[in-house]
């Protein structure tokens, strides 16, 4: 199959992490005879350094005619400073909000309509694995997550296969450290799950370690939808340029990718699969380094799973 990529290095451990995930997907293309067409594009820093924006129209344009966006992660200290016009994470928001993937207000502004749609695919994904679905809101205090919970209840009703829960957010909080395999799905809001997904990250071992999807529509099963996919950690500037950054957060967003953008579950799995592998022979970049595993770079952590792959 034809599927046409917009690339994203981004900045920092964004273009080696980027490098290490195609490797992989160059891997799974050529042992399934697929054929992705990848398309580079700026955004961050490196985009303001050219082009003075954050993100270009151009390239949301080109994003949006793509099956699948693949994004690392932006930042650059040398925009901190508040007071300058422009940062590179200006790049994110207007990508986010330039393809309509995603939504969030400081005032936490939900419309049943936006909850609906976000709660739909967490009962599709739900019903894709293990059938169970925890929802997490704070209805217990805020009006915006009492409408969360009704709608919730609402939906559950299509989806009598699937077991809900309800949890609030604080107990979810101490839940997921004291019980993380109590877990499979979990729909949440933007700003619960933001929380969330950095604390189960250092469950998983490190911020390099988690994928993530922002999906366009809902993923029932033998269907596809555009999405943007990218690693949950940003460009960690500190460790750039010095091959130690952890690409399997990458390797792992391709893999969502593939199942979601492309229908390719069985491609999907074999790259989880080889990250499995590789972990389980102890190999490891330096953030989830034991003693006794034998200690690979970024680079030949990419190569190490391609390996597995073949291809
Ligand atoms: P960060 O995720 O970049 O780093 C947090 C910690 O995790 C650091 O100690 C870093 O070294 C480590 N880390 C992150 N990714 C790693 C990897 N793949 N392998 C090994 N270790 C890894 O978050 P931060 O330090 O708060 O932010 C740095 C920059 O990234 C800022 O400019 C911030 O705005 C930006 N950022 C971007 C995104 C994004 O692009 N989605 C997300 C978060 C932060």
């Amino acid at each position: 199959m034809d599927f046409k990529l917009t690339v994203l290095p981004g900045d920092g451990i964004g273009p080696e992490v980027m490098a290490e995930g195609l490797k992989v997907l160059n891997a799974v293309a050529k042992k399934y005879k697929h054929s992705f067409e990848y398309q580079y594009g700026l955004i961050g820093g490196c985009c303001i350094d050219k082009e003075g924006v954050a993100l270009s129209p151009e390239t949301l344009a080109m994003c949006k005619k793509s099956d699948a966006v693949l994004l690392a992660a932006v930042g650059d200290p040398r925009f901190d400073d508040p007071k300058l016009p422009v940062h590179p994470e200006d790049g994110l928001l207007a990508l986010r909000r330039g393809l309509g993937i995603r939504k969030a207000t400081d005032s936490m502004t939900y419309s049943e309509k936006e909850i609906e749609r976000i709660v739909r695919v967490g009962f599709e994904l739900a019903r894709s694995r293990k059938k169970k679905l925890v929802s997490v809101d704070k209805a217990n205090v805020l009006l915006s997550s009492r409408l969360w919970r009704q709608i919730v209840i609402e939906i559950a009703k299509d989806y009598p296969d699937v077991t809900v829960e309800h949890i609030l957010v604080d107990a979810c909080a101490m839940k997921l450290i004291l019980a993380p395999t109590y877990f499979d799905v979990i729909v949440t809001e933007n700003m619960f799950g933001d929380i969330l997904t950095d604390e189960a990250s250092m469950l998983a071992g490190s911020m390099g370690m988690l994928p993530s999807a922002s999906l366009a529509g809902i993923p029932a099963k033998g269907t596809k939808t555009f999405g943007l996919y990218e690693p949950i950690h940003g460009s960690a500037p500190t460790i750039a340029k010095q091959n130690i950054a952890n690409p399997i957060a990458t390797i792992l967003s391709i893999a969502m990718m593939l199942r979601y953008s492309c229908g390719l579950e069985t491609e999907a799995a074999e790259i989880e699969a080889a990250v499995d592998k590789v972990l389980a022979a102890g190999y490891a970049t330096i953030d989830i380094f034991k003693e006794g595993n034998t200690r690979l770079g970024t680079a030949e952590m990419g190569s190490q799973i391609a390996k597995i792959i073949g291809g």
